[in-house]
């Protein structure tokens, strides 16, 4: 799929869409998700533009992989989650509907359903909230 310089995650790392950050480094970026399927549903995207992980180069898929390791502890931690599950979507068949290469994280609870994907929108003083419980538990 051609990439499309306008998709709504190529806005937030060109800083012109507003995120709640959790971890920056030089390949990727992790942020809450705004329409959260559980509480702490976390993205982690390579700042490299590819639109699914067909079109992305194995080394940055590699290092973004590492970055979704380090996330998913920290969100594990944050949320005292004994689960966590780590989707990833390419193709409007499989439910991908934002066409830059991401990972979904998200901690689970026995017992406690996740929401429908892309669904409903989460207040800001929420999403920032956890997004702070997220950045707290992350190592230097
Ligand atoms: P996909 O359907 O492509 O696997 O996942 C896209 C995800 O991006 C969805 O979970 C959706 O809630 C999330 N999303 C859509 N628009 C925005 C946005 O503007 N900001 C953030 N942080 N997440 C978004």
């Amino acid at each position: 799929m051609a990439y499309d310089n306008n998709n709504i995650f190529a806005k937030i790392l060109r800083g012109e869409a507003p995120a709640f950050n959790v971890y920056e480094d030089d390949h990727s970026l992790a942020f809450m998700d705004v329409m959260p399927q559980v509480p702490g549903h976390t993205l982690v995207i390579p700042k490299d533009p590819a639109a699914d992980i067909h079109a992305a180069d194995p080394v940055i898929l590699g290092a973004t992989v590492a970055t979704v390791q380090k996330v998913a502890d920290a969100v594990k931690a944050a949320f005292a989650a004994p689960g966590i599950m780590i989707a990833q979507l390419n193709g409007p068949a499989a439910g991908q509907t934002v066409f830059h290469l991401h990972f979904h994280i998200l901690p689970r609870h026995e017992g406690l359903e996740f929401r429908m994907h892309a669904r409903d929108m989460e207040d800001a003083e929420v999403l920032e909230a956890h997004a702070a419980k997220v950045r707290a538990c992350l190592q230097p």
